[in-house]
Parts: C-alpha cells; sequence; structure tokens
C-alpha cells in the first residue's frame, strides 16, 4: 500500500519539550526540561485577564494588534531600549514567537535560498525553512563559549543567503552576543544583502551587569530584521502564547501577509491585559534579571557538591551542567535515564546540532521555585 502522505518534514518528530515535560510527568520528576516558570505570573496581570473577558473583550482584536497595546509596547522599547519604533507600521502583536518566527520565515524565503542557523539551534527554525523551500545552513557555534564564529560564517555565505537566524539570549547555551558581534552581522548583511530574523524572546534575562544587544540599536540592522519577542517570558505566562514582531515598515507588511492567514490575530482579552499591566508598570522587566540571577545563583550553589562543572550562564533561564567527569552516556539516554531514575528532567543539547560535537551538556531551566531547585541539586549531587 502507498502511504497516504509524502511528509514535508520526514525528519521532524515531537520535540524535545514536549516529550521531556511528557516523561517527567509519568515519573513525578522535578521538571527542568522544558522551559517555563512554575511560579506565577503577577498577580493584577492575571487579575486583569479575567475582568476583561468578563466585560466583554471577548471578540477579534484588529490583525497587527490592539492599538493600545502595540503603543505600550512602543514605549517599552523607547523606555528599555531608547529606540522609537511606529506602533502602527513597525509593531505586530502576535500569538507568540513560535507564529512570528514561522510568518517571517516564509514571508522572505523563496525556494533555493538559503537560511544560515547557529548550532545549537532552537527547534522551530529549520522546519519553518523547510516548508518554505529554503535550506538551512548549519554553523556551529563555538564549543565551550557558545560565542559565533564568524570566519566560518563568512566561509559559509553564499550567493542564495537570504535570511541569518540569530537568538540572544540563547537557548539552549544561555550565550549573549555583543555590540561587535551586531557590527559584523551588520557588515555582512549590508555586504551580501541578507535579512535577519532576531529572536530576542529572553531580552530581559542577562547576568553579572551585561546588556542586552538587540538588532533593534543597531542602525544598519534595524532596517533589515525582523526582531521577535515574547511576553510568555518576560512576564512568566508562556501558556498566554502572546508576543509581538518589530520589523521596518516595508518588512511588517510582508510579515503580517502571512500572519493574517496563519493565525490572523492574537488572543483579544490577554492583549487588553497586557496593555493595562505594561500601562501600570511600565518598569516591570528592568528587575526580571536579578530576581533570575538569584535562581541562577542558588541553583549553582546548591550544586557545588557535585560532579558536574559549568559556566554560570549569561543570558536565557537556562544553565547547561556538563557531565564528563560523572559518565560517557550520551545526553539523550542519559537525560531520559535521569528523568525516570533521579527524578531530575533535563533537555539533551545533542538533539539541537545538525552534527552533535563530543560534548556531555544537559540544559537545565532555572525559572523554578527556590524548593524545587534545591530538590533538584541535591539529588544532582547524589549522583
Ligand atoms: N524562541 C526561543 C529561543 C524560545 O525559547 C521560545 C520559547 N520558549 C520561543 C522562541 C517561542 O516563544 P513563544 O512561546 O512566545 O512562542
Ligand atoms: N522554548 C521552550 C524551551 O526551550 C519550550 C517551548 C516549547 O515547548 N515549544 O524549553
Amino acid at each position: 500500500m502507498s502511504a497516504l502522505i509524502n511528509s514535508k518534514l520526514p525528519r521532524v518528530g515531537t520535540t524535545i519539550f514536549t516529550r521531556m515535560s511528557g516523561l517527567a510527568q509519568t515519573h513525578g520528576a522535578l521538571n527542568l526540561s522544558q522551559g517555563f516558570p512554575d511560579f506565577s505570573p503577577p498577580h493584577r496581570l492575571a487579575e486583569a485577564l479575567g475582568e476583561h473577558a468578563m466585560r466583554g473583550h471577548n471578540q477579534y482584536a484588529p490583525m497587527a494588534g490592539l492599538p493600545r497595546l502595540r503603543e505600550a509596547i512602543a514605549q517599552q522599547i523607547k523606555l528599555h531600549r531608547n529606540v522609537a519604533v511606529n506602533f502602527d507600521t513597525e509593531v505586530t502583536v502576535v500569538p507568540g514567537a513560535t507564529e512570528s518566527i514561522f510568518c517571517a520565515i516564509t514571508a522572505v524565503v523563496q525556494p533555493g535560498d538559503e537560511v544560515m542557523v547557529l548550532d545549537p539551534v532552537y527547534d522551530s527554525y529549520e522546519p519553518a525553512i523547510e516548508l518554505a523551500g529554503g535550506r538551512a545552513v548549519h554553523v556551529p557555534l563555538v564549543p565551550g563559549s557558545f560565542s559565533i564564529d564568524w570566519d566560518r560564517v563568512k566561509a559559509s555565505i553564499g550567493p542564495r543567503t537570504r535570511l541569518f537566524m540569530l537568538n540572544s539570549p540563547h537557548n539552549p547555551c544561555g550565550s549573549v552576543i555583543s555590540e561587535a558581534d551586531l557590527d559584523v552581522l551588520g557588515d555582512l548583511a549590508e555586504e551580501h544583502d541578507f535579512l535577519v530574523c532576531s529572536d530576542e524572546v529572553y531580552e530581559h534575562l542577562v547576568y553579572d551587569g551585561r546588556k542586552h544587544c538587540s538588532v533593534l540599536t543597531h542602525p544598519g540592522l534595524r532596517t533589515r530584521s525582523f526582531a521577535h519577542f515574547s511576553f510568555g517570558k518576560t512576564l512568566s505566562v508562556t501558556g498566554w502564547k502572546t508576543g509581538y514582531c518589530i520589523a521596518p515598515p516595508e518588512l511588517t507588511t510582508e510579515l503580517r501577509k502571512v500572519h493574517q492567514y496563519v493565525a490572523f490575530v492574537a488572543v483579544t482579552p490577554v492583549q487588553h491585559a497586557l496593555a493595562d499591566f505594561l500601562e501600570a508598570e511600565p518598569m516591570y522587566p528592568s528587575n526580571l534579571a536579578a530576581e533570575y540571577q538569584r535562581r541562577r545563583d542558588l541553583f549553582l550553589s546548591a550544586l557545588s557538591g557535585s560532579r558536574f562543572s559549568w559556566t554560570p550562564t549569561a543570558g536565557s533561564y537556562f544553565q547547561l551542567l556538563d557531565y564528563s567527569q560523572i559518565s560517557d552516556e550520551a545526553d539523550t539516554a542519559l537525560s531520559e535515564r535521569w528523568t525516570q531514575e533521579l527524578g531530575v528532567a533535563s533537555i539533551p543539547v545533542s538533539v539541537f546540532y545538525e552534527t552533535p560535537p563530543d560534548q556531555r551538556v544537559l540544559r537545565f531551566c532555572f525559572a523554578k521555585s527556590d524548593d524545587v531547585l534545591l530538590e533538584a541539586a541535591e539529588r544532582l549531587c547524589a549522583i
């Protein structure tokens, strides 16, 4: 019998996040795998969602997002990045950054185009590139520091390079880029005339006095980039699936052409609640880094008696732990075994590579309450 469907994504299965969270649930493990907070969002934000639903804000919002939320977003960008964006022509509210990244790729990648991705690469990019008929060109980050090897990037640029996928703070590594990185990228993008898709969902989670470097603040990149953000990360509401994309008008027009037929809009009462919150507490994101750094440090100091090794993560809410002193087992097998036997779930890093390097590293999410982090660390110390 012939197959019913010739799969367009033959190499894709269920995401590692779904699988590891499922396994954690089955075995009652502490879930440090999938990236989401186990604590509540700000009380007034959750309260506002209920109020808006009760007040009748339950029908479609405008396709690009509620004007009041887009204005609040533009004010946030002015306040936190000192960049002026036009809320009408440059801000699109979307049902999660995953959707806007998909829409941006779909909007600009033509069949046969090449899109540069840096390994380990966030899992949603390549399927979107393939569905658009493009080809992902994988360039590994430098092992250990997970910084960008610009010589390898340069060597991989070709006449069909159309788009560059940037992600800082980085998932899964937690590395962050510098202004110098943006300068190199800006020069390359101009010279070779490609666009940039910048995933900045962890923009407010950067530690030890570092600053987030955004394509929005780089004059050369600002004019040729889609920048993607997620309220899920900033306001601890990953389940609300709401984010936004900032791009110059010409790119925003193309993004919206796709967005209006993928999702059409983001959820209305959620948009109202977010607008209320941003208007009332515009400085809220500024306090996030200190709180997450505290959680990172709590987790790492509790691990000090263990046989893991690490570099404290520079950004995101993920910490990589090297287990090469403990085991030679592959990270995929080990993360499953430890979920079952130890009751601590993590994410193997090798799955984000085209060609995994010889490293023994697992990713742990520290967006968890103190008692969960301490209990997980205790179990990891006992290995
Ligand atoms: N990019 C990265 C790097 C992420 O980690 C995530 C989600 N965890 C997303 C995009 C997607 O964000 P959203 O939930 O808003 O779709
Ligand atoms: N981005 C989250 C993570 O890295 C998970 C989101 C998802 O499950 N798609 O864990």
